[in-house]
Formats: structure tokens, sequence, C-alpha cells
């Protein structure tokens, strides 16, 4: 039990899980978009997809399909799927219209196979910050590392 309490976050802030997305997965609002991203993170490596959809913006193409639909196509994905770790690179934003953009690294294997990418994902405040979408890109650890929004974008 204590074990558990004490469990380092998933999103790698260093932080216990009880002390950091915790309370966002249990319902509380991330302040900024960052922390949100970094507990959607937390929530693919727990497989929490109720939080997953629950942060999806309302316009995300996987919006529409309901989220039942949205949790069956992530278990599906989440059993071939290991996360190995979360860097997050940059961000800016809020700009005029409303959107935060955040850089990450994360290291995965899919199907066993190196599937690490960075990605620039967008988000908007909408009652909470909502994650709107992303570009990817395949990527090593060591490629992505001091990458900037700018540099990724320029690339
Ligand atoms: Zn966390």
């Amino acid at each position: 039990m204590l074990r558990a309490m004490m469990a380092s976050c998933p999103c790698a802030s260093g932080r216990p899980y009880d002390a950091c997305c915790a309370r966002y997965h249990a319902g509380e609002e991330p302040p900024d978009a960052e922390t949100l991203m970094r507990s959607r993170y937390a929530a693919f490596v727990r497989g929490d997809h109720a939080y997953l959809f629950r942060t999806l913006h309302r316009e995300h193409e996987d919006h529409a399909a309901g989220a039942e639909a949205y949790r069956v196509q992530l278990a599906r994905a989440a059993k071939r799927t290991r996360y190995d770790g979360l860097r997050v690179l940059d961000h800016d934003g809020p700009d005029a219209d409303g959107i935060a953009r955040v850089l990450f690294h994360v290291t995965m294997r899919f199907e066993f196979r190196d599937a690490s990418f960075a990605e620039l994902s967008s988000f908007v405040f909408d009652g909470g910050w909502r994650y709107v979408g992303g570009i990817t890109r395949r990527m090593a650890a060591a490629q992505a590392e001091g990458m900037r929004i700018a540099t990724f974008v320029g690339r």
C-alpha cells in the first residue's frame, strides 16, 4: 500500500503519483496545457481511457465516435504498447487564438519494436485544457535532446 502510494508518477515529474497526476485523473482540471499533456501521458501509461476521452477536445476526430469506441481503440493498442518515458521539451502560448502548444518526446515500443516519437501537441481551453491534435515524428530520444518548437516546425 505504502509502496503504491509512493510510486513515482509516469509523467516523469519526479513526484509520487498521488501528489502529481492523480488529482487530475480524479476530476480536477489541470492548470495549464503542459500539466494536461503530462496527465494524459500518465493516463496512457495507466490505461485510464475515460480520462483520455474526457480531455479530448470535442472537435478532435476521435470524439465523434464516442467514449466507448475510443476506449476499445485505446485498449486494443495498449496491449501492444510499452511506454518507457516522457520528456517535455518546450511549450508556448496560449496565442491570440487561445492555442497552447507542448513539444515532447515519448520513448516507447509498439509490438516490441522501437516506436519512439516527438510530438507537437495543440491544446485549447474549453472548460478545462483539452487536446486538439498533434504533429508527430518518429525520433530517438537522443535526436530530440534539446529540441525546441521552432526547430521541430522548421525541419
Ligand atoms: Zn504526473
